[in-house]
């Protein structure tokens, strides 16, 4: 599709950040272009509207949570086009008033994600959205607050899903990327 292809022509790689062997894929190249940022909204809401809603019980997608931080650039316009609330993932302790927090694995150790507990109403359809996939240990996290809050997870959406990895495996709900590495 002429829209993959242009949302991709606009990523950059950053071999070895922010360390040695580590190749970075960077989506801020697109944020940077208004055509192929628009492109990229439009393809997720398309997707969206034309698949995912298609499957969905109720029609409607009630809520997009971001992750926290490149998901607070892409869920918020999404959640704007769907008539959506937009919910923000944040790393712990950023969040005022009463939380849920779930952990999950990084590379070394273990972090925190956080919701607020009145953020997502029991019944409530909702999408996850985040600029990449790796070992799909965030979004997973991610997922576990959705539930806790009584929320149902429709879809996980990424703008590159790293395929090697199968981070998607783990999640609770089926994985959209527009653009996969291997
Ligand atoms: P995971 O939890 O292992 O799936 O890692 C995904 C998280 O790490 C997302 O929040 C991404 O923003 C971030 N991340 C990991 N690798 C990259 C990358 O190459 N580019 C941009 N973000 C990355």
């Amino acid at each position: 599709m002429a829209d993959v292809e242009f949302i991709k022509s606009h990523l950059s790689s950053h071999p070895d950040f922010p360390k040695k062997g580590i190749v970075f894929l960077d989506i801020f190249p697109i944020l940077r272009n208004p055509l192929a940022f628009e492109t990229l909204i439009t393809h997720f809401v398309h997707h969206i509207t034309s698949h995912t809603l298609a499957n969905a019980p109720t029609k409607k997608i009630d809520v997009v949570v971001g992750l926290d931080a490149r998901g607070f650039l892409l869920g918020p316009i999404i959640a704007l086009r769907l008539g959506a609330a937009f919910v923000p993932v944040r790393k712990h302790g950023k969040l005022p008033g009463e939380c849920i927090s779930a952990s999950y694995e990084k590379e070394y150790g273990t972090d925190s994600f956080d919701i607020q507990a009145d953020a997502i109403k029991p019944g409530q359809t909702v999408i996850i959205v985040d600029d990449l996939i790796a070992t799909g240990g965030s979004a997973k996290a991610a997922g576990e607050l959705v539930t806790k809050c009584g929320g149902k997870t429709l879809e996980y959406l990424f703008i590159i899903e790293l395929l090697f990895l199968k981070g998607g495996a783990q999640l609770d709900a089926p994985v959209y990327s527009i653009v996969q590495s291997d």
